[in-house]
């Protein structure tokens, strides 16, 4: 085990006995707190497997009107799965079995009609290493140079492992075209170059980009679950 899982694994080992000695639950910590003099919502805590803030707190932000927290844990797991799915269940596992807590995990990617779905489930490799969102983005207009078809789809998976460790996927799209030209600071990622009409994404405030993107529609069917169970 390397290093740095090594001490992961205790500062969640002392995070979880943490837990357990406040609130008395193994896995998830429910809260009930006093706000101003006010009761506040019931937390429910989820471990969210991601070392990439920027979709952490996409995921914060979505999940808090259900009163779900979001804590990020930075595994090394080798993605060595064929889908979205696959990578998503595999980091998920890798932190349930760390820790026995619930926990979600997201893979997601760009996907262009002509270029045959790449970059796909290489999406966050590709240009190779130490490639910036920037170099990626005009690797992708290079590549899509002269090219007439832009169709293109975000896809993103999230597996959902509950306290039993019991696994539980939802998968959402967003359809849009590779544009010509980077446009907009806001979002990460491809968002600047993946076109929802006359605007790319990182021309989207977050709200708007929330409705609308393949993280947000695998979110909501997420939370439909959660507000279940
Ligand atoms: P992974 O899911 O951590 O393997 O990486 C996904 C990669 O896909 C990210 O590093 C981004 O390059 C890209 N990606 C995923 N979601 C988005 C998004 O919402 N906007 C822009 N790029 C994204």
């Amino acid at each position: 085990m390397k290093l740095k899982n090594l001490l992961l694994l205790g500062a969640l080992a002392a995070g979880a006995a943490y837990l357990y000695k406040q609130y008395k639950h193994p896995t998830v910590a429910c809260s009930v707190g006093v706000i101003g003099g006010r009761k506040a919502k019931p937390q429910r805590e989820l471990m969210f497997a991601t070392g990439n803030l920027h979709k952490a707190a996409e995921m914060e932000r979505m999940l808090a009107p259900i009163g779900c927290r979001v804590l990020p844990v930075e595994l090394d797991v080798e993605e060595t799965g064929k889908s979205f799915a696959e990578n998503a269940l595999l980091k998920a596992r890798a932190v349930y079995a760390l820790t026995g807590c619930p926990v979600i995990a997201d893979d997601s990617g760009l996907c262009i009609d002509a270029l045959n779905g790449q970059p796909g489930i290489y999406s966050a490799r590709y240009g190779g290493e130490g490639a910036t969102s920037h170099d990626k983005n005009l690797k992708v207009l290079r590549e899509m140079a002269g090219v007439e078809d832009r169709a293109a789809r975000f896809v993103c998976a999230i597996a959902y492992l509950d306290q039993d460790g019991d696994e539980h996927l939802f998968v959402g799209e967003c359809r849009g075209e590779i544009g010509f030209e980077e446009r907009g600071g806001k979002g990460f990622g491809y968002d600047p170059i993946f076109m929802l009409g006359e605007r790319s994404i990182a021309e989207l405030e977050a709200a708007e980009k929330d409705a609308v993107s393949h993280r947000g529609a695998a979110v909501r069917k997420l939370m439909a679950y959660l507000k279940e169970h």
